[in-house]
């Protein structure tokens, strides 16, 4: 059975995410929780700044900051999103062509009244969506 092309993205995302959490925690360069970031002051560089953190204090280059990721978030953070998305998409399984875990009311009612619930075709909205939060925009039909 081949993959919709979503969750293959999806997938792929989720690795690049995944390693890319992985470096930032393992170069060592990575200092913990962020406490304070100095610039302009004392004896730091006009380019630099200084980040103190949980783990020591760390004077690096601004475009070093940038370039390596330090401010675009914490990698234990990171690899906990990763993590959950990933038991996200594997809790909305492809079943048959339906998603294992979504139903909507269908038209039938028992004799209360009560919609019966009807299967949704895989990969249903929550799957998508997630694509989309890591980039997967639809394709044109
Ligand atoms: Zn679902």
């Amino acid at each position: 059975m081949s993959a919709h092309s979503a969750v293959v993205f999806l997938r792929q995302a989720l690795d690049r995410a995944e390693e890319r959490a992985q470096r930032l925690h393992d170069e060592l360069w990575w200092i913990g929780n962020v406490t304070r970031i100095e610039a302009f002051a004392g004896d730091i560089q006009f380019d630099d700044i200084r980040i103190h953190g949980e783990g020591g204090t760390r004077t690096v280059s601004i475009t070093e900051a940038i370039q390596r990721g330090l401010l675009a978030g914490n990698p234990v953070d990171l690899k906990r999103r990763v993590a959950a998305d990933r038991q996200i998409l594997a809790e909305h399984a492809n079943d048959y062509g339906d998603c294992a875990a979504c139903g909507r009311p269908s038209e039938e009612t028992n004799g209360r009244g009560h919609h019966f619930h009807e299967a949704v075709p895989w990969p249903c909205r929550t799957v998508l969506l997630l694509a989309e939060a890591y980039g997967w925009t639809e394709e044109p039909k």
